[in-house]
């Protein structure tokens, strides 16, 4: 079968194209198609010649992703049901806020092996990663479906744990931030990991975008009963990447928190945490629970919510209350399961 073209990088598209004889003024032209004019078809492509479209037609072919559903939640977020080539279904989430910001939720494989406990995706398992282009492809149809808007956020906090699919990722990430593509500036990337240390280590060898850890828990103990990965890579570990991520990236970890009451929302919890915490250069997200069926935890109250803040930001850590969006069509973090 033919590749397809969105997943390649640009280094080896320009290789292959010039290969086929075309001119690197069409390789530029023919990137801009992709990513920014957004086509669907090589016959779009309307400034190249015929021969050229040919060429392109025989040698490669279009994803073929297709929306499924849209579902749109009052609060103006839309859950975007995507089915693969395979016939299998992610999930992507286009968010908008009142201050303009529109930010796009991206999966990165199709459900999730890392098995937390309290996410919704992890219940399925793994069914198997995302291409490169089946990342991208996640972009390109929801600016397709809202093409007077401008994206300006990308996050990789859909279904799946980015890290565990690492190649096709980062090469996403490239296209995403190359200016003849997508343009993305990297501070608008924001990809969430459970806390793969090695993968992501390696990770940051060559992308230095800004990085969410999900933390949930100031113990082993307790992190080992939420998330399943802790105890392949315990806190230490992964305190000490995020030690090196400060001062190899320069930029603070986003801790991502959820409050799940009377399991990690106890004050001696909120101290422990603190006192972790020392030593790194950190925001803090504080993430109410969203409850699905069948799921064994309730979110913490309105204000267990604000101590932890309040005592958060007089101990000098940035902290935000993440404003839950499109909870009423279960498109909030870590309810996504197609
Ligand atoms: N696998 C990555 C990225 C996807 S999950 C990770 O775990 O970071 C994105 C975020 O949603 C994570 O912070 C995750 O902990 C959170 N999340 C999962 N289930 C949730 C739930 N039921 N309610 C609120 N947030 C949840
Ligand atoms: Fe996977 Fe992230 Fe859900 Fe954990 S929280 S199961 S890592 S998607």
């Amino acid at each position: 079968m033919k590749p397809v073209i969105t997943d390649f990088d640009s280094s080896s598209l320009k290789e292959a194209l010039l290969r086929l004889g075309l001119k690197t003024y069409a390789f530029c032209q023919i990137i801009q198609w992709l990513y920014q004019k957004r086509v669907t078809s090589f016959d779009e492509m309307t400034n190249l010649s015929e021969k050229n479209r040919q060429l392109l037609k025989e040698n490669f072919r279009f994803s073929s992703t297709k929306v499924a559903d849209i579902k749109h939640s009052a609060d103006g977020t839309c859950l975007f049901l995507f089915e693969l080539s395979d016939g299998k279904k992610i999930e992507g989430v286009y968010i908008p806020a009142i201050t303009g910001r529109i930010t796009l939720c991206l999966s990165t494989q199709v459900g999730c092996a890392m098995g937390c406990h309290f996410c919704r995706t992890g219940e399925m398992g793994l069914l198997r990663n995302l291409t490169q282009g089946e990342i991208l492809e996640q972009v390109l149809m929801i600016q397709r479906c809202f093409p007077a808007e401008q994206v300006t956020n990308i996050v990789f906090m859909g279904m799946g744990e980015p890290m565990a699919n690492l190649k096709a990722v980062s090469g996403a990430l490239k296209i995403l931030e190359d200016k003849k593509a997508f343009g993305f500036a990297k501070r608008r990337i924001t990809v969430s990991t459970a806390g793969l240390v090695p993968k992501m280590f390696e990770f940051i060898q060559d992308n230095k975008t800004k990085l969410a850890v999900s933390l949930h828990a100031p113990n082993d103990k307790l992190r080992n009963e939420l998330m399943p990965i802790n105890k392949r890579y315990p806190l230490a570990e992964l305190m000490q990447f995020c030690r090196d991520y400060n001062r190899i990236c320069k930029l603070p970890v986003i801790f991502e928190y959820i409050l799940l009451k009377g399991v990690n929302d106890a004050p001696e919890l909120l101290e422990e945490l603190i006192r972790l915490l020392n030593g790194v250069s950190a925001k803090i997200n504080l993430i109410p629970f969203n409850s699905f069926p069948e799921s064994q935890y309730q979110p913490s109250s309105a204000e267990t919510v604000e101590m932890w803040r309040d005592r958060l930001y007089e101990a000098g850590i940035q902290t935000n209350v993440r404003a839950e969006r499109g909870r009423d069509i279960l498109a909030a973090c870590g309810q996504l399961a197609a």
